[in-house]
């Protein structure tokens, strides 16, 4: 929402998707403009519609239908966002752009106390793209995946590369094979760049409360709260450890 990397036209355009691993259910919205929340947005059309994802002008007349308030659009920029928009179109002289600098994304996933596990991605995309590009973000199986019976994922990085190689799926892919969720994101991550140069990074937890954090990409933010410990870290072999109780 607020925030949000711009495309090249100066707009907010935003992707994203949820999934419950209980019964795979799951809701996309993508292109969507004047909303603050679109993973709301995503949750309700994965609760309120048959369908799995709707997009750009369906999106926007579902979430009016719903009750979601529009925000103006130049609401969701920010001074940050506009500097880092012209910052990008400044930098053209640049030989190969490094994407992974440019990216905005939200993700989540959780195990809840009956078992069950989710995901949520949200993301404006890349700074500077097209009108109408859409990212993995909002699609299943690349911006991330829920199933009770393996894990949940969430991923960021990269956009073309991840919906390429299905991040999400490939990553439980191997889950399944057998291997844990750390060695898992360490293949898929691996394999999306050998083959494309994508770098990225991936959030994991399955039913057993195991959880890892992965990325090739410079560094994440990111955090983890299990059993009264906070977990985060940004750069490599960086994490600090806090009791949630002290926060
Ligand atoms: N994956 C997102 C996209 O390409 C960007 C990001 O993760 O920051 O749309």
């Amino acid at each position: 929402g607020c925030g949000s990397v711009l495309n090249v036209n100066g707009e907010v355009e935003m992707d994203a998707s949820i999934m419950s691993g209980k019964d795979l259910s799951s809701g996309a919205v993508s292109a969507v403009r004047c909303i603050a929340n679109p993973i709301k947005l995503a949750r309700l059309v994965m609760e309120k519609t048959p369908h799995c994802f709707l997009t750009d002008r369906g999106a926007a007349e579902f979430a009016a239908a719903m009750g979601v308030r529009e925000v103006p659009r130049e609401q969701l920029v920010t001074e940050r966002s506009r500097k880092r928009l012209e910052k990008e179109k400044h930098c053209k002289s640049a030989p190969k752009p490094e994407p992974q600098k440019h990216l905005g994304t939200v993700g989540a996933v959780a195990l809840d106390s009956k078992g069950d596990v989710a995901y949520a991605t949200s993301t404006g995309g890349i700074v500077n793209k097209m009108v109408g590009r859409v990212g993995d973000s909002p699609c299943i199986g690349s911006g991330g995946y829920a199933d009770n019976d393996i894990g949940a994922i969430s991923t960021t990085g990269h956009g073309e590369s991840i919906l390429k190689v299905n991040l999400a799926r490939l990553t439980l892919f191997h889950v399944e094979q057998g291997k844990t969720l750390e060695e898992a994101a360490e293949v898929s991550l691996g394999y999306m760049k050998s083959k494309l140069k994508g770098l990225g990074g991936v959030i994991l937890v399955n039913k057993a409360g195991d959880w890892a954090v992965k990325w090739t990409s410079e560094s994440m933010p990111w955090a983890a709260a299990q059993a009264g410990k906070l977990h985060c870290g940004i750069d490599l072999n960086a994490t600090s450890i806090t009791d949630l109780d002290l926060l």
